[in-house]
């Protein structure tokens, strides 16, 4: 793996994180986004940042600034990929938009260059053609703050080549993440492939009033061994996900029970501003 530039595509939520991480480990960064406007998001985005990783991983203000100043800023896609290794896409989760930015993307990078994706539910197979470059396209998934939350699920579609997955896993472990490589496409990577269906199951259990969270909870917790339950994941998730997820369930399936679970979402907590640990109540007290 001969990665030295690394350009992060969209600075939001995640960009910001994965360009910042990626400076802190050594790396030159280039952060693209669409205009002058995100760019000066993107320079905040990252800046505050910085107290985070002094906090919870102990760095000095002096590595924090040099990670900073390791990062390039453009709005202009061909400068920001002239000399890049691995161009990291983290635009929004629009098909229309991931592909629109592949097409450009593939008439102004080098050819060496290495492009990941890092879609939550989308998947590469989806975009491998706009790339123009499917052999060197794969699925690289951050968990949201990447500091400390350090899992990168690596992802091959059927056409990936076996050197640039290998490439990815190596460039994960550089970065200071846990590589978790996966070798065939799976909507949900393997984090939502347990998750999803473990959380909808309690829900369930609640909707059919089998029991209550906290008794769901700490059954789950003391059979398994697990530090916390679905409900108390539910609540760092947030409650407006989970009801989006039961409407959306409701509405393509029909099923009366995901209406229920969404009604009961909706004027138990919603209603009542309950959203979950951001708010300071959610299924339980903060
Ligand atoms: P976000 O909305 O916070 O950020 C998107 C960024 O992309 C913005 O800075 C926006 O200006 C920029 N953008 C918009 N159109 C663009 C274009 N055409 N070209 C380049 N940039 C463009 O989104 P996010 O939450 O950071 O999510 C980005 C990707 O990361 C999505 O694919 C999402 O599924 C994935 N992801 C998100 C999370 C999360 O917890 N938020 C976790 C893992 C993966």
């Amino acid at each position: 793996m001969d990665f030295k530039n690394i350009t992060v595509a969209g600075s939001g939520v995640l960009g910001s994180q994965i360009a910042f991480q990626t400076a802190f480990k050594g790396f030159h960064v280039t952060v693209y986004d669409i205009n002058d406007d995100a760019i000066a998001r993107a320079k905040d985005r990252i800046a505050n940042l910085k107290p985070r990783y002094q906090e919870d991983l102990g760095a000095t203000e002096q590595e924090v600034d040099t990670a900073y100043n390791r990062i390039s800023f453009y709005s202009d896609l061909a400068k920001a990929v002239e000399d890049a290794d691995l161009v990291i896409e983290a635009v929004p989760e629009v098909v229309q938009i991931k592909t629109d930015f592949y097409k450009k993307l593939r008439k102004v990078a080098p050819e060496k260059t290495v492009f990941a994706t890092n879609s939550s539910t989308l998947l590469p197979s989806q975009f491998a053609e706009a790339t123009g470059r499917p052999e060197k396209f794969l699925a690289l998934h951050f968990a949201n703050e990447i500091w400390v939350n350090n899992t990168a699920e690596i992802m091959k579609h059927q056409g990936t080549d076996p050197d640039v997955f290998n490439d990815l896993i190596e460039f994960a472990g550089a970065i200071g993440m846990v590589a978790l490589p996966l070798q065939k496409e799976q909507p949900g990577y393997i984090l939502n492939s347990l998750l999803v269906p473990l959380l909808e199951a309690a829900q369930l259990l609640l909707v059919k009033e089998v029991s209550d969270p906290a008794t769901i909870d700490k059954t789950w917790m003391i059979a398994t061994g697990s530090p916390k339950g679905p409900f108390a994941i539910l609540d760092i998730v947030g409650i407006t996900t989970a009801y989006n997820i039961a409407q959306g369930k409701a509405e393509a399936t029909g099923n009366e029970k995901f209406k229920q679970l969404a009604e009961l979402l909706k004027t138990k907590y919603i209603d009542k501003g309950k959203l979950g640990r951001e708010t300071g109540e959610g299924f339980y007290t903060y």
